[in-house]
């Protein structure tokens, strides 16, 4: 996987927001500054104004205006806050001008403006104050403080650079490393390698944790296939190899005439012969079980009826002297389907409960829900491995039991079972406990 990759789009995605965090906070600090800074002068001039008018009304004197004291004390005030002043008389008559004093306040930026304020003591007009800032000191101060503001903002946007890439390293190492190691297994699996699995933490649910277990589910299942295939064919091959060597030697012994052909012999060959006919025809039906076109019969039946049958085919089995089978089903019940094939289905199942029991009881209930009806088939046999119970209707899946036994089946029975519930609509569950026994049930919709 490209990891250079991921690593370069998260860090472009997280410096475009930084820095256009950034850029914003920066813009609007400027405009702020410049539009607040301006009204907090005036502001302040204002209040400055204010002390001096109230000190000007105050110390007038109609004779004399205002005497050289007071003047100079203006003088002084205006030199402390960096002002010019100007005072006229109320008939506009320039009376003290701080700008031509000659004490630095001729450096008052003559572009900054003046505010005009009326001097009136006891309702009349005597005079006007005339205030300018230096501009140029008030705009130094803004300046520095704006300097200030844009050093730290590069400051700032350094730590940003540096801390965007960082994250982003960390956040691609994150993300990619699981990644790599789904990808490594996925590579694995394509080369034939179906044993390695993705580690996950069950705590965590990410999207990534899924696809890991989504891996593994399929490697799971690839495994199993696997297995099944090669299964498949070894079975094939041994369910035909038994009946036919031994019948391919006892015809050579006859021929060679070692062994004579006894009726008994005929019959042992008879038996093998049998036995390859019923692998063909289970083959077949499977087969045509499977078959999505499959042709089933849809006629209206009594499934107590199917059930009776199927219990009778199954009678004379030998098995049935150690074990007792009852068929519980009182209530008739009448569904769409097949009849052979439904037959077919639970001969199938009371097939293997006989095979896996030895001694006990095997009973098959008939019982009926709102939407389905259902036929459970329960035997106090051998039961099924947990490990094993997802495979049985897998063809040619036979358990460690069934493999071990050589008078065990082919491993169809189950899937024929499967195949023809599934095209009457139904399906097939089953529970059971290793040492106690099964319970198959057959779902069939009404
Ligand atoms: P088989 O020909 O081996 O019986 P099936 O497809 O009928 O093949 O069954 C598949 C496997 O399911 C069997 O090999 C056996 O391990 C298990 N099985 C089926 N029915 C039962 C049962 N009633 N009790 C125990 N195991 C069973």
């Amino acid at each position: 996987m490209n990891k250079g990759g991921l690593r370069k789009k998260l860090l472009l995605s997280h410096l475009g927001v930084a820095l256009s965090s950034l850029l914003i906070i920066f813009f609007l600090v400027n405009l702020v500054m410049s539009f607040s800074f301006g009204r907090y002068v005036k502001n302040q001039q204002k209040a400055e104004a204010g002390f001096l008018l109230t000190d000007l009304e105050q110390a007038y004197d109609p004779a004399h205006s205002w005497g050289m004291d007071t003047l100079m004390n203006i003088s002084h005030q205006a030199m402390l806050r960096g002002y010019t002043i100007r005072l006229y008389d109320a008939e506009g008559k320039l009376v003290w001008d701080t700008g031509n004093m000659g004490m630095g306040m001729s450096a008052a930026n003559q572009d900054a403006a003046a505010s005009r304020y009326k001097i009136v003591k006891a309702g009349a007009n005597i005079g006007t104050l005339e205030m300018q800032g230096n501009g140029e000191a008030e705009q130094a101060q803004n300046r520095d403080f704006l300097q200030m503001f844009n050093r730290l903002s590069w400051g700032a946007l350094l730590l940003v650079l540096a801390g965007a890439y960082l994250y982003s390293r960390f956040m691609a190492r994150g993300l990619s490393l699981p990644l790599v190691q789904i990808k490594r297994i996925a590579v694995k699996m394509r080369e034939g390698n179906l044993t390695e699995r993705v580690p996950l933490q069950m705590n965590r649910q990410t999207e990534i944790e899924e696809v890991g277990q989504a891996l593994n589910y399929l490697a799971d299942t690839l495994q199993q296939q696997e297995k099944l295939r090669k299964n498949l064919t070894a079975d094939v091959a041994h369910e035909l190899r038994t009946p036919l060597t031994t019948v391919q030697s006892y015809i050579e012994a006859f021929q060679d005439g070692i062994w004579e052909a006894t009726p008994e012999r005929l019959q042992i060959c008879h038996a093998q012969i049998i036995r390859l006919v019923q692998l063909i025809n289970d083959l077949e039906k499977l087969n045509a079980a499977e078959n999505p076109m499959i042709q089933l019969r849809h006629e209206r039946l009594l499934l107590n009826d199917v059930l009776r049958d199927s219990v009778h085919s199954v009678a004379g089995r030998p098995e049935l002297d150690k074990v007792v089978l009852t068929l519980k089903d009182e209530k008739q019940i009448f569904i769409n389907g097949d009849y052979e094939r439904l037959v077919q289905v639970f001969v199938n199942v009371l097939n293997n409960a006989l095979k896996y029991t030895k001694e006990g009881r095997i009973e098959v209930t008939l019982s009926e829900e709102p939407s389905e009806v259902q036929v459970t088939i329960a035997d106090t046999g051998a039961g099924i491995a947990a490990d094993e119970l997802p495979y049985i209707f897998e063809r040619f899946y036979r358990g460690e039991k069934s493999r071990s036994r050589k008078t065990g089946g082919a491993g169809i029975g189950l899937s024929i079972v499967k195949a023809i519930v599934e095209a009457h609509g139904g399906r097939v569950t089953v529970s059971s406990t290793l040492g106690s026994g099964s319970a198959f049930c057959v779902h069939l919709p009404k």
